[in-house]
């Protein structure tokens, strides 16, 4: 098990991964978000003033680097953009079509029923639920 206490360069050494200053930079910033699911443009954003040497295709690059390596999830749940997901552990998304806030839920995927797909292979399991955030569901309740 990854102990998420260590050091980013840490885990990217774990992961066979070079801790280049960049990759460093943004797997710090993904772990701060617990529950902000950035996208690469709201990375850029954020890390580039304090970072002139970044570039969009550098954020890019990376976040898919750690997606592979698992130290980040891809989210697909915004259909205009892929977001990233520092929080490896098992859990669900829920949008809310109003404010388009994503939260994390707890789910326990292995105790889903699922049937005809013996004989495939699964690569990722993913858990979407949308709707209304509470604070949304109060707002039309009004
Ligand atoms: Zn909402
Ligand atoms: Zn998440």
């Amino acid at each position: 098990m990854v102990d998420a206490s260590n050091s980013p360069a840490d885990r990217l050494r774990q992961k066979g991964l070079r801790p280049s200053y960049h990759r460093i930079r943004v797997l710090e910033y993904l772990c701060q978000q617990k529950e902000g699911h950035p996208t690469v443009d709201e990375i850029f954003e954020a890390l580039s003033p304090d970072i002139p040497s970044l570039s969009k295709t550098t954020v890019y690059n990376t976040l898919h680097t750690f997606v592979k390596a698992g130290l980040a999830r891809a989210v697909d749940i915004d259909e205009a953009q892929t977001r990233f997901d520092g929080t490896i552990s098992e859990h669900g998304h829920f949008q809310c079509d109003a404010c388009g806030a994503i939260t994390n839920f707890a789910v326990d995927i292995d105790r889903i029923p699922v049937a005809g797909l013996d004989q495939f292979e699964i690569s990722e399991r993913n858990i979407y639920f949308r709707g209304l955030c509470p604070k949304c569901h109060k707002l039309q309740k009004q």
